[in-house]
C-alpha cells in the first residue's frame, strides 16, 4: 500500500483500521462483508439499438465523435469517449465531460480526475492499466448540470457497447447519474445503492460516489475507499 497516497486520500486512519480488522464506525450496509451477485434484469431502456451493438471500437469511436443524437452535441467542443484498458477488468462509469475534458477528449482530466487518479491508485490501479474509464454522456452538458434522463438514454447505446466490449470483471458505477442510468432506480438514494454487488449486462456492478462530490464532502472519502475494497472483493469473487 502507498503511504504517500493514503495519506493525500486521508485515508490512512481508515486503512488501519480495516487492515486491523475493525468494522469502520461510519460502515455500511450489514451484508458490506459478502458479495453475493444482486441479479436484475437490465433497465428496459439499455437494450441496445441495432446500430451500435455490433460495432467495434474503432466504428464506435467514429459513430460517437459525429453524434447528434440529443442536444448535447450543440455545446460539445469534441465528444469524449473512454479511455483506459479496452480489456478491463476495471470499469469505472462516470457522469459526462466538464470543462477540462471537452478540451482534452479524455474523461477525468480535471480536479475530480486527479482524486480519481489518487483513489484507484490506493488500490493499486493506474489510468490505461487494468482500467477502462467512460461516462454516461460523451458531450459535456452545458454548465455542468447533471445531464437529463433522455440524454443519458439518448447516449446508452455507445455506453452498453463499451460494456460490452471491455467486458469488464467489475463496474463501478461513480456517483447518482451512472447509478441511476445502470441500475434504472430513480428513487433510491446513493447511500441505499452502496454495500452490495448489483449486476448489468450480466457483470457484477458496484455504487460509491462521485469524485466532484467527494472533493465538496470529505468525509465520505472513508466510504469511498470502503467501496473500492469492496469492490475489489467482488472482482476476486467474480474472477
Ligand atoms: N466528471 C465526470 O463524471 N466525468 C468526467 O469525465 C469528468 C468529471
Ligand atoms: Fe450523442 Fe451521447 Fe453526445 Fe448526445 S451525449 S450527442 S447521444 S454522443
Amino acid at each position: 500500500m502507498n503511504e504517500r497516497m493514503l495519506r493525500e486520500l486521508e485515508l490512512a486512519e481508515i486503512v488501519t483500521l480495516v487492515q486491523g480488522g475493525s468494522r469502520n464506525a461510519e460502515g455500511g450496509a450489514e451484508d458490506r462483508e459478502s458479495v453475493s451477485l444482486e441479479s436484475k434484469a437490465p433497465p428496459s431502456d439499455s437494450r441496445l439499438p441495432a446500430f451500435a451493438s455490433s460495432m467495434t471500437w474503432a466504428e464506435l469511436r467514429t459513430a460517437v465523435a459525429s453524434c447528434e443524437a440529443c442536444g448535447l452535441c450543440r455545446g460539445r467542443k469534441q465528444a469524449v469517449f473512454g479511455v483506459g484498458s479496452e480489456t478491463g477488468p476495471w470499469l469505472f462509469i462516470g457522469e459526462g465531460p466538464g470543462a477540462d475534458e471537452d478540451e482534452q477528449g479524455e474523461p477525468f482530466v480535471g480536479q475530480a480526475g486527479k482524486l480519481l487518479d489518487s483513489m484507484l491508485a490506493a488500490i493499486g490501479l493506474e489510468r490505461g492499466r487494468d482500467t477502462y474509464i467512460a461516462n454516461v454522456v460523451k458531450c459535456r452538458p452545458p454548465g455542468n448540470r447533471t445531464p437529463t434522463l433522455d440524454e443519458a438514454k439518448a447516449c446508452a447505446a455507445y455506453l452498453d457497447r463499451q460494456i460490452d466490449l471491455v467486458a469488464p470483471k467489475i463496474i463501478v458505477a461513480l456517483g447518482k447519474t451512472a447509478a441511476v442510468r445502470l441500475l434504472g432506480n430513480e428513487q433510491a438514494s446513493l447511500a441505499s445503492l452502496r454495500g452490495r454487488v448489483h449486476s448489468y449486462r450480466g457483470r457484477p456492478l458496484v455504487v460509491t460516489y462521485h469524485p466532484a462530490y467527494l472533493l465538496r464532502t470529505l468525509p465520505d472519502k472513508a466510504k469511498a475507499w470502503e467501496d473500492l475494497l469492496f469492490a475489489r472483493r467482488a472482482l476476486r469473487a467474480a474472477a
